[in-house]
């Protein structure tokens, strides 16, 4: 019965001459998701809505799984779609959404906020707490022969002879009937939740610097949801990381695509670099003299995508390197905006968006860290600027090549 999908989206950011760019990403975007989904959809604007239209079978669970990872949507509606075959046959096809709405099946997991649970035709019949409706008619085409309120109120009648468990509060109802009049009637009421944000394609590209942990990822997906287009890079150090290792990051670019649609993803060959701060500079410093060389090719491969910022995981004061001292010198050597939407995250804040957008179970998978390997003991957690600098003096006769080389050998893989 529900072969149609009324999309909700954020009307607030989109007043102006913004909207036709808003409305044509978030279009692209739904056919991106729907692409991996069994079945014939099509995609249609149509006066400032959005439809999804399922030709044949398609599974209403997976469809409406993919859609909820749509950034953009702020609510997904199952339609009843019918012919205008006069008042008296859309009473009766009302009867029928609302014996089939009451009891359709849960949606899987939402992305977004809280839902009210599912109605029970059965169970509010024995509940003397009656639950309440409204009828909300709009016609969005005006040559039709009656005036809203009135469709309002015989439809309202119908439904009351029909379900007498029901009444009728305007104000508050447990349930909002739409009644969409165009060439074809449209009637739906349950609004799943999106996932909300922007849709990506309407804020530009940023360069994330992914790692296999559980913070990056997240601040990947939060990027994402404010319209930004992702590519990533990942250092990576064979034989002190594993194939597994990489595999694993692969694997979570793979999810947070889920949400953004394709990343590049970069994979620096790091190990030759690393050696040699290792020789060459004081151990306490390692950390944060790699997290400079990070930065620094990640806004070599920036240039070549075409990214105008960076993007991190780092929260102020997780660890010894993202200390707010830690976090300037790093940021020192950068000349994009870098941004980090976790700095004031804790680690169970994070934890808790991981889980919820399936990264957390890849994260923990046990394999080695480029950082950990090569971790001091006891990293300096104030850095001082100048003294980095110097350090870094010590590297000159061939990090520059070094770099040269690691952005020439890298691997880029194409991660849908
Ligand atoms: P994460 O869980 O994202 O790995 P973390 O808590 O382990 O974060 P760090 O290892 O200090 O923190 O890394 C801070 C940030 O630096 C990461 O969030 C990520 O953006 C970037 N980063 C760290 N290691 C790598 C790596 N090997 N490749 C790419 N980016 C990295
Ligand atoms: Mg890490």
């Amino acid at each position: 019965m529900f072969s149609t999908f009324l999309i909700k989206y954020g009307e607030i950011a989109i007043k102006g001459k913004n909207r036709h760019l808003f409305e044509e990403a978030l279009v692209n975007q739904i056919r991106h998701a729907l692409s991996k989904v069994d079945g014939d959809f099509s995609v249609m604007r149509e006066q400032g809505r959005i439809y999804v239209d399922c030709e044949g079978d398609f599974d209403y669970d997976e469809t409406v799984e993919a859609l909820q990872c749509v950034f953009g949507i702020v609510g997904i509606c199952p339609v009843m779609k019918i012919e205008d075959r006069g008042l008296d046959e859309l009473g009766n096809d009302v009867i029928r959404f609302l014996e089939e709405t009451l009891k359709l099946p849960s949606a899987p997991a939402g992305h977004a906020g809280d839902r009210k649970p599912d109605l029970d035709l059965d169970r509010i019949e024995n509940d003397s707490s009656r639950v309440t409706f409204k009828v909300m008619t709009r016609r969005a085409k005006k040559s039709y022969p009656i005036p809203s309120m009135e469709v309002n109120s015989e439809l309202g009648g119908r439904i009351l002879d029909a379900f007498p468990q029901l009444r009728v509060d305007v104000h508050a109802p447990d349930l909002l009937v739409h009644v969409e009049i165009r060439d074809m009637i449209y009637i739906y009421s349950k609004v799943i939740p999106g996932p909300g944000g922007m849709p990506v394609g309407t804020s530009g590209r940023a360069m994330l610097l992914l790692s296999g942990g559980i913070d990056s990822p997240v601040a990947g997906y939060m990027i994402g949801k404010r319209g930004v287009v992702i590519d990533a890079v990942y250092f990576h150090a064979p034989p002190y990381t594993s194939d597994r290792a990489k595999e694993k990051v692969v694997d979570l670019a793979k999810i947070v695509a889920k949400y953004t649609g394709p990343i590049r993803l970069h994979v620096v060959n790091f190990t030759d670099i690393q050696l040699y701060i290792y020789e060459k500079c004081p151990h306490d410093e390692l950390t944060i003299i790699m997290r400079r060389y990070m930065m620094r090719i990640a806004e070599r491969f920036a240039a070549m995508d075409g990214s105008i910022a960076l993007v991190t995981g780092e929260s102020i004061g997780q660890v010894a390197s993202q200390t707010m001292q830690s976090l300037a010198v790093t940021n020192e050597v950068c000349s994009l905006p870098v941004f980090r939407p976790l700095i004031g995250f804790d680690k169970q804040e994070i934890v808790e968006v991981a889980k919820r957008i399936d990264t957390f179970e890849t994260s923990i998978l046990p394999f080695e860290d480029c950082c950990t390997i090569f971790v001091a003991k006891h990293p300096v957690t104030k850095p001082n600027l100048r003294v980095i600098q110097r350090s870094e003096l010590k590297l000159q006769e061939k990090i520059d090549e070094m770099v040269e080389t690691a952005v020439n050998t890298t691997e880029t893989i194409f991660v849908k």
